[in-house]
């Protein structure tokens, strides 16, 4: 049994082991550290409830200050892991504010470092200015202030311009739209979560967004973003998106939603295998002893597909954070989850289910029109994805039936 247990990355993976250590019984140390300046908090509120201000940053925290204590867990928040050595098992942490470094030793790590959104700009090069991600609690703070001036302003300044339709871009749309502000969201794909959902659901969810009066503008390739020199404030005025083929949008707000990039800087420079993600086996352990790795940051072998896979859902960061702490604990059992996420625009609440992109039919019960319905991804025969709006209970069978496979030798042949 570990005498302290590190844990770097105060988000859900990391929250949900230190948990899962203490429920489990472990009564050694249990230090969390994390850059962010917050204790834990509930990323996906940001492009929801703290996005549209129905509430306010200091309600989405996962758990109170005295739950935390009484636990315990010790959180050192704004504090950033500068460096590993799994050799002597210590990192070297690093205060954000003050640059102040400080040695800690632990007898088991687990990397629960999450991802930082990749931001928008030329391949290898810099990010073009002016663009707004949302990854953290201070950068959907930031957005809700701009969407605030934006709503109701006339022309550009009135005007936000969302860089890719998948889940963020759609919820950062919805906000926006329900705020007020004139949204254009441009997508490189065919339709909104192409891929994600069944064409069906995603044409209804594009129609979901129209209907709200957002323009959806799809086959952009964005290739520039820039400030208008016709803008009379430089720097915070209205910006130019630059499309391929020529088209171009300008807007008071742009927006870049075009996914997340794993961290695995302080893994790569101590030696860990990495590759888009920090290595692990199924029970969670990178190629470094006494390391484990989990949440969005690490790839894990998939049952499902016989491959590797990373997952950016809340739902696995909390599993698979649960499962590192138990292995810890040497209680390790195989990660077999069966990914699931939602998301919330305009009041519905859509439910996404095992691996879509790998359904080659999809079979649809319900009423896609009345937000009612549930629809079931199938390869070579086999449920592999499930879809539904207002169907908990039929997406959780759903969910059971797919992870029947996991449980049986073998994946369906499509998606192995
Ligand atoms: C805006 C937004 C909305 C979302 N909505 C949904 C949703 O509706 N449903 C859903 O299923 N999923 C949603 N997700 C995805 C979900 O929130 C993530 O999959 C989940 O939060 C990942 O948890 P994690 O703990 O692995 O990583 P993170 O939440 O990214 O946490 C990692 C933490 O580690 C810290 N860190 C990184 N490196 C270091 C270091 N060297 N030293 C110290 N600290 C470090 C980071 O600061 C960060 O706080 C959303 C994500 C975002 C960004």
């Amino acid at each position: 049994m570990p005498g302290r247990v590190v844990i770097v990355g105060t988000g859900i993976a990391g929250a949900a082991a230190a948990q899962t250590l203490r429920k489990d019984g472990f009564d050694g140390e249990v230090v969390m550290i994390g850059a962010d300046r917050r204790p834990p908090y509930r990323r996906t509120m940001l492009t929801k409830d703290l996005l549209s201000g129905r509430v306010d940053a200091d309600r989405i925290a996962l758990r109170s200050a005295d739950a935390w204590q009484t636990m315990p867990v010790e959180i050192r928040t704004g504090t950033r892991a500068a460096h590993l050595d799994p050799v002597g098992r210590s990192i070297t942490t690093e205060d954000v504010g003050t640059g102040a470094r400080a040695t800690l030793g632990y007898d088991a790590l687990l990397l629960a470092t999450g991802g930082r959104a990749r931001r928008l700009g030329p391949p290898g090069g810099p990010a073009w200015p002016g663009v707004l991600h949302v990854r953290d609690a201070e950068d959907a703070l930031a957005l809700r202030s701009r969407i605030g001036e934006a709503a109701g302003a006339p022309g550009p300044r009135g005007r936000l311009v969302i860089v890719g339709a998948g889940l963020i871009g759609c919820e950062v749309a919805a906000v926006a739209a329900a705020a007020g502000v004139a949204v254009t969201l441009l997508e490189a794909g065919p339709r909104p979560l192409a891929g994600t959902v069944p064409d069906a659901v995603s044409t209804m969810l594009a129609d979901l967004h129209t209907g709200h009066g957002v323009t959806i503008e799809t086959g952009v390739q964005v290739v520039g973003v820039v400030g208008d020199p016709d803008s009379d404030t430089p720097g915070r005025g209205v910006s130019v998106v630059h499309a391929a083929d020529g088209r171009r949008w300008t807007a008071g707000i742009v927006v870049g939603a075009v996914g997340m990039s794993p961290a695995t800087e302080l893994a790569q420079s101590a030696g860990l295998a990495v590759a888009d993600g920090i290595l692990v086996d199924e029970y969670c352990a990178t190629s470094a002893p006494g390391v484990h790795a989990a949440g969005d940051a690490a790839r894990f072998p998939d049952p499902l597909t016989g491959g590797t896979r990373r997952i950016e859902h809340w739902n696995h960061g909390q599993a698979h954070g649960a499962a590192a702490a138990r292995a810890i604990l040497g209680a390790g059992r195989p990660y077999r989850e069966v990914p699931w996420c939602w998301t919330h625009q305009y009041g519905v609440n859509l439910q996404i289910a095992g691996t879509p992109h790998a359904a080659q039919e999809w079979r649809v019960q319900g009423d896609l029109g009345a937000r009612d319905f549930l629809s079931t991804g199938f390869a070579d025969g086999r449920e592999v994805a499930a879809v539904a709006a207002g169907r908990p209970t039929e997406l959780r069978a759903a969910r059971a039936h797919i992870g029947e496979h996991l449980t049986r030798a073998g994946a369906p042949a499509a998606i192995r």
